[in-house]
């Protein structure tokens, strides 16, 4: 059975380490809009020529722009196996779309990722990203070279403390409210995103084969 998960979660939480390693785990892609947009301002497309101020200024795409990336991006092939979505619902309307698009798709799994504002602001602060990949550096990395592909390790350039703030106050005002939308389902779960990263990652593989056989049990086939 595929299924698609969605990460959820402030930013900083850890929903780019996390989809990464589970992706590589399950061997479907992780679709980071995130990385898409970054991409696109790294190449100057029209799309990055587009998105690149307010990237740097911490707001949000619109929504007809991003749901139309994310629509496209799931048709393609790789994603017939399930896809594992960072950064993609963070609008209620956005989630609306995503559950138009999921009817067509398996099941739709929802992890949250908790953490604390402090903890947000104190990870963020010396986060470090691939300059040519856009991966996360791993905490026990000599902060030299990324561990994908040896690219320099940067700051990102939307982790300086102001655009944080920033990024935090449209978490509250536009994600959070996701919350509540997913919450009544029996696929949304929470874990504890101030563990060790190993620790998260267990939990969420435990979260995700507990919400599957709950999806089985009310759906069979
Ligand atoms: P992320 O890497 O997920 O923290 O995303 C970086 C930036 O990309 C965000 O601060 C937004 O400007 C933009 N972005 C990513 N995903 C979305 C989305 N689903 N809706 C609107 N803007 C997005």
């Amino acid at each position: 059975m595929s299924f698609d998960l969605v990460m959820l979660g402030p930013p900083g939480a850890g929903k780019g380490t996390q989809a990464s390693r589970l992706a590589k785990r399950w061997g479907i892609p992780h679709v980071s809009t995130g990385a898409i947009l970054r991409d696109a301002v790294k190449a100057a497309t029209p799309l990055g020529r587009q998105v690149q101020s307010i990237l740097e200024a911490g707001g949000l795409i619109d929504d007809e722009t991003i749901t139309r990336i994310v629509a496209e991006r799931l048709e393609r092939p790789d994603t017939a196996p399930g896809v594992l979505l960072d950064g993609f619902p963070r609008t209620v309307p956005q989630a609306r779309t995503l559950d138009g698009l999921a009817a067509r798709r398996g099941p739709l799994l929802v992890v949250d990722i908790v953490l604390t504002e402090a903890e947000v602001l104190r990870r963020l602060a010396s986060r470090m990203v691939c300059a040519e990949c856009g991966t996360n550096a791993q905490d026990d990395e000599d902060y030299a070279t990324c561990h994908d592909c040896g690219g320099p390790l940067v700051p990102r350039a939307d982790d300086r403390e102001a655009v944080v703030r920033k990024r935090l106050q449209v978490y509250h005002e536009q994600t959070a409210p996701l919350v509540a939308y997913y919450a009544p389902r029996p696929s949304y779960c929470r874990v504890d995103g101030a563990q060790l990263v190993d620790d998260v990652t267990r939990s969420i593989m435990d979260a995700v084969t507990a919400a599957r056989s709950e999806h089985a049990r009310l759906s069979p086939t």
